[in-house]
């Protein structure tokens, strides 16, 4: 993917490794512990009595809103589709490994039961003409405004290197937006959801506004086309965000508000430390969207290697599952989560 400037940057904070299911694990504790309790309560109280103090500890601690996305993520799923992907192999645009991940993309949103609609087309690319396909999962929501969360699948060709297996850049997006396609299905929000799997954003020969992002400005044209583009309210892009060690750049292109609402929910789940105030300058499937004056944040870690200042994996076969994890998947996949009602309650106010 992408050109960057890079503007300047900072020392990251080592990596901690954490739990993925913390809250998970805790509230199975919490509720074994809870249901022996409830037993010595019905012994020792009367009945009446005692549903009254339960429905009191259940109102308690009832989930505020977005808690019970936040709780739904499952890293481990995510990565298991994570795997899939890089089973398939590499996943350039019109090659049988595109044709396969479309596919499982389409079969997994099906499963979760979203309505989904495919976008072939045919790019004209230095190459000679590619056929491509964006994939769109629907999430109805209680309005037209249409909030897309995205990200590319195809992975990035290289001539002498066959192996660019994309486990982050093009994997790792692909399986988030897979397991919150499970989360959010029956997610009452006021915005429609359209998670959108976008092909083409790898340049062919060289990266420039006519080889680059094939996908993202073929959805835009239709959206021009259609008229729809009124009701894309704001748009929220992951891309590399599967790296072991997570560290997210405060990306210069995307819209001020998006940020602050990504960077507080990060800080309220206490994932604060990967998300940095690095700052990048990075060309990405938000550009589009940009240009359209829809809001729009690219969430990406474009420091791809065995340190946390290096980018040596990156468009390397060294782009594999050893160097990726379920934990950042579930750090970004919950914090996305956090994020919606906040996105949705900032659109609504404007
Ligand atoms: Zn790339």
């Amino acid at each position: 993917m992408l050109e960057h400037w890079r503007v300047r940057t900072f020392e990251c904070f080592p990596c901690i490794w954490i739990n993925p299911h913390p809250c998970k694990i805790s509230l199975d504790l919490f509720a074994n512990s809870f249901a022996k309790g409830i037993v010595r309560w019905f012994r020792k109280a009367g009945f009446i009595y005692s549903v009254a103090l339960i429905s009191a500890a259940l109102l308690i601690l009832a989930p505020g809103e977005g808690a019970s996305e936040e709780l739904c993520f499952d890293g481990s799923s995510a990565f298991s589709h994570l795997r899939a992907l890089v089973e398939i192999g590499p996943r350039p645009p019109d090659s049988p490994g595109a044709k396969k991940a479309q596919e499982y993309i389409v079969k997994e949103l099906s499963r979760q039961g979203l309505e989904v609609r495919e976008q072939p087309f045919a790019a004209h690319t230095p190459l000679g003409p590619k056929k491509m396909k964006n994939i769109i999962g629907v999430v109805p929501g209680q309005t037209k405004g249409i909030l897309v969360i995205g990200t590319h699948y195809d992975t990035k060709l290289i001539e002498g290197i066959p192996f660019i297996m994309g486990a982050n850049d093009g994997g790792s997006g692909t399986a988030v937006l897979l397991e919150l396609a499970r989360c959010l299905e029956g997610h009452d929000s006021p915005l429609t959801i359209w998670l959108v799997f976008f092909d083409g954003e790898e340049a062919f020969v060289k990266w420039g506004r006519d080889d680059s992002l094939y996908g993202s400005r073929h959805m835009i044209g239709l959206l021009n086309e259609s008229g729809e583009i009124t009701n894309v309210k704001a748009m929220v892009l992951l891309d590399m965000i599967g790296d072991s060690h997570l560290s997210i750049e405060s990306e210069m292109l995307s819209t001020p508000w998006l940020k602050r609402i990504v960077w507080a929910g990060a800080m309220k789940l206490g994932h604060g430390k990967h998300f940095t105030d690095n700052a990048c300058r990075i060309m990405d499937d938000h550009v589009p969207f940009l240009e359209q004056g829809i809001p729009s944040i690219d969430i990406i870690d474009f420091h791809y290697g065995p340190g946390s200042r290096t980018n040596e994996y990156w468009h390397t076969v060294q782009d594999n599952l050893d160097h990726v994890s379920p934990i950042s998947l579930t750090i970004v996949g919950n914090v996305v989560l956090e994020s919606i009602p906040h996105i949705a309650e900032h659109i609504a106010g404007d």
